[in-house]
């Protein structure tokens, strides 16, 4: 029998330095590089292999004193390597290698890659970056492009002179070469990951630099843009302290450039002292941005710093570890937010977004464990998904408040110091919080890792007490499936007349816990922090129902995202659910608004018919009606963020779900008015201004949109502008946007986002659908690989039962490539919405109000 050959490089020649020296082209999108790798063979050999994609090799020379060896180079396309072989064998000992090769500044978003960008004056700019993570380091340079293979990069970057290049070290050196262009040195870094290694160039500008503890940080964007970059130096600034103090450790580089660049796969990259962003998640023009916009840039610049420490510093051994290293970058961005606004409650947003996209992944059959072997990169690009950034953070959350937040900080300082500058198995963390916690935090978290799919808690009465069941909770139930957690539970509530607050672990499938008395009402998700779903026993739903005003607000929001969830997989029906969301007139949290309307939202897209619109409407109408009243359209002085984001949610509601004519009339004329001073509207009320607009556009509409997505010079909103042009229930506003796909006017970091959310549009979707098909390949073309996973999100609004069976057959036959795992989890969210529709539509009419 055959074994695959390994993907490792073998192990017999180390590097410990790179000395680089690139020289890119941005007219002619090539470039030229040489490198002296300082390496060290461990046992004698006549051949060297490293990785290296789309790269000429020109020259490869071993030298050691005098000794030289020029290699003959073999190019391996498939595997990505190159094998150097020489004629005597290299002795053990410390060598240097010499490369000249050449390469292309590529249009895929990754490698050493080429993006525009039109200047103030309408000009087209050329810039030439990188995104290496997670293997295309070899792209750019020869390089054993593994992530224990750490060593120290001195960087040179040959530019013209009025450019300005950028690198993971600090600048040390500009020396003119009298051709117009200026060879720019770097510092040498610390050791560190090839995926980690960055170079950026271009008509750039860079703030002042500030003092953060020694280290100087800049926010570094496109000339012309420099207005934008105060929020994200003052929220830097915080991070950057912040995680310093939180871990116990000084950055470990020598400064920070957060530096935006016009098209960008990801949201960000941590690259060490080099963090390249999409430009709406660094530049912003507070003044007319939402708090949402604004908390998005927090987060983001919170996450990449996290990184400076957790992954880069102290690194993953193989791409395995992916995930650990992204939840727990996810995990501190929550904290640093926290600390910075705590008035944004981003911890109960959590709740309401990450922990909530990860449930929807966790609740199929075709779910993934959060770690899983690795053979070969390509297999980690599945792991950038809700359940390494959502499932990952949100165990590490539960695990945190389960040990102490101090026992869990010290354990990691401990971990980051005990491996810094080297890497690790996710078993070394846990080793660490064991120690400084005394609880057996491997063997709790396995259960969590290291399987698939999460607990539902059935919470029932017993005589002075309650029981705790635990079953698998999927969205299309399998009684065969005994599979059980280890789950840290927080129980609240009412016994015997007397208030109590208890901790227990579940394991095994059924525990009793004596509460010392009859319960008079318990919450099983105290504090909201649990990765389970909570299932009352009737009375037990009812006592909770009528006491929402004990409840905080994180609970009432896991309440409602419990109870709608249950209506999706058919272990509860649509009319409950209209009956809990009546006993919510008084809720004044916005994110439990965003819980209730969501369902709402889903009510009136899966199960509301033709006939009963009109009815549904006047439900949600008169659901919101007393806020509408409270809130207006203009926010009081004294009034919070949040309190400002639940008024747009309200409009928004109102608008599009709702569809009175009144709200759709004051939209336009905000909207006009808004265009003419951008000040003097609210941005939240501003941003549902946009959405109901488009919900509601003619082609009028459409083409004023369209123009402001184009010229305006405001990342934020030009996106919403883009995200409404992709909302338009017309089918000719659907064509129009697939032309600005096919132009590439959409720019192609932004087409997956775009696709998905045509094809969930309620009305057109099923159109969006039919002339997605026909411009299938075109568009994969267009789309960039890693950006796929997210078309498939529009799949299960689809849930027409004819244009579900359509949509199925039609993947059948022509297979996402780089998303086959995110097509099958859709598909099979799909089934399960096409499953509600046919119960509970009929159950709706009967309910709704005349
Ligand atoms: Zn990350």
């Amino acid at each position: 029998m055959m074994t695959e050959p390994s993907y490792r490089l073998p192990r017999r020649v180390v590097p410990r330095h790179y000395r680089l020296r690139m020289e890119p082209d941005l007219d002619t999108a090539t470039f030229a590089g040489s490198e002296v790798v300082t390496l060290d063979v461990v046992e004698a050999t006549d051949h060297v292999v490293l990785n290296a994609a789309e790269l000429q090799i020109d020259q490869a020379l071993f030298v050691r004193g005098d000794a030289r060896a020029e290699a003959e180079v073999e190019c391996d396309d498939e595997w990505q390597r190159a094998t150097l072989r020489v004629s005597e064998p290299l002795s053990a000992g410390r060598w240097e290698l010499r490369c000249r090769f050449t390469g292309i500044l590529n249009d895929q978003l990754r490698g050493f890659y080429r993006s525009t960008f039109d200047d103030e004056e309408g000009n087209e700019q050329v810039i030439a970056t990188t995104q290496f993570e997670a293997t295309d380091a070899r792209r750019a340079f020869p390089c054993w492009d593994e992530p224990d293979f750490k060593a120290s990069f001195g960087v040179t970057l040959v530019v013209p002179e009025d450019l300005m290049a950028v690198s993971n070290g600090a600048e040390v050196e500009q020396a003119p070469l009298g051709d117009g262009r200026v060879a720019i040195t770097f510092a040498d870094t610390i050791v560190m990951s090839t995926y980690l290694v960055a170079f950026v160039v271009g008509p750039f500008e860079a703030t002042a630099p500030i003092d953060v503890n020694g280290v100087p940080l800049r926010i570094v964007a496109p000339r012309g843009k420099m207005r934008l970059t105060g929020y994200a130096l003052e929220c830097s600034r915080f991070c950057l302290d912040y995680l310093a103090t939180y871990y116990g450790i000084a950055y470990p580089g020598d400064k920070v450039d957060m530096v935006a660049i016009p098209d960008f796969a990801f949201g960000a990259m941590e690259n060490l002292g080099c963090i390249t962003y999409r430009e709406s998640v660094l530049l912003v023009d507070e003044e007319i941005a939402t708090s949402a916009e604004k908390m998005r840039i927090l987060d983001v610049i919170g996450h990449e710093l996290a990184h400076m420490w957790f992954g880069d510093l102290v690194t993953m051994k193989w791409w395995n570890g992916i995930w650990l290293n992204e939840a727990f970058a996810t995990f501190m961005e929550m904290k640093a937010v926290d600390a910075y606004r705590p008035e944004w409650k981003r911890w109960l947003e959590f709740a309401a977004a990450e922990r909530p996209w990860a449930f929807k992944t966790d609740e199929l059959a075709g779910t993934r464990p959060v770690e899983f072997e690795v053979r070969s990169p390509a297999q980690a690009e599945g792991m950038f998904d809700g359940i390494t950034y959502g499932k990952g953070s949100a165990v590490l959350r539960m695990m945190e408040q389960y040990l102490g937040e101090e026992p869990f900080r010290a354990g990691v300082e401990n971990y980051l110091r005990r491996h810094a500058y080297g890497n690790t198995e996710t078993s070394d963390l846990w080793e660490s919080l064991d120690e400084s916690s005394g609880r057996p935090v491997g063997e709790i978290m396995d259960t969590w890792i290291l399987q698939g799919g999460y607990p539902q808690l059935t919470v029932g009465i017993t005589d002075g007490g309650i029981s705790l069941e635990q079953n698998r909770f999927l969205l299309i139930p399998d009684p065969a499936d005994t599979r059980t957690w280890k789950v840290p539970v927080r129980l609240r509530g009412m016994a015997g007349g007397h208030p109590f607050e208890t901790s227990v672990l579940v394991e095994g499938s059924l525990i009793t816990v004596p509460l010392g008395g009859p319960v008079d009402w318990v919450i099983a998700n105290a504090g909201g922090h649990g990765f389970y779903r909570s299932r009352y026993e009737e009375p037990l739903l009812e006592a909770l129902v009528g006491r929402l005003h004990l409840l905080d607000p994180v609970e009432r929001f896991v309440l409602v995202d419990d109870a709608w969830t249950f209506v999706e997989s058919g272990r509860s029906g649509v009319s409950r659910f209209v009956s809990l969301a009546s006993a919510f007139g008084d809720e004044r949290e916005q994110a439990v608004w965003g819980a209730l309307l969501g369902a709402i939202g889903a009510i009136g897209h899966h199960l509301v018919t033709d006939g009963a619109r009109r009815r549904y409407e006047g439900w949600v109408a008169g659901l919101l009606a007393p806020l509408a009243d409270r809130l207006g359209w203009a926010p009081a002085d004294e009034e919070t963020d949040l309190e400002r984001r639940l008024r747009g949610r309200v409009i928004d509601a109102l608008g599009r779900l709702a569809n009175l004519p009144e709200v759709v009339e004051q939209a336009r004329s905000v909207y006009e008015q808004r265009l003419a001073d951008a000040t003097s509207v609210d941005p939240e009320v501003a941003g549902a201004v946009i959405s109901v607009c488009a919900a509601h556009g003619d082609a009028d509409t459409y083409e004023r949109f369209l123009d402001r997505y184009r010229t305006v010079r405001n990342p934020q909103e030009s996106l919403k502008h883009l995200r409404a042009l992709a909302s338009f229930d017309d089918e000719n506003a659907v064509d129009r946007t697939f032309g600005l796909i096919t132009d590439r006017t959409v720019r192609s970091q932004d087409t997956s986002w775009v696709l998905a959310r045509m094809l969930a549009n309620r009305v057109t979707g099923p159109y969006a659908w039919s002339k997605f098909k026909d411009r299938w390949h075109g568009i994969l073309e267009i789309a960039p690989p890693m950006t796929q996973s997210r078309m498939a999100d529009g799949f299960p609004a689809l849930s027409h039962p004819e244009v579900a069976a359509d949509v199925a057959a039609f993947l059948a036959e022509n297979p996402l490539p780089h998303a086959a795992k995110a097509v099958e989890q859709k598909l099979e969210r799909l089934s399960a919405l096409v499953k509600m529709r046919e119960r509970e539509t009929g159950a709706l009419a009967e309910v709704l109000p005349e």
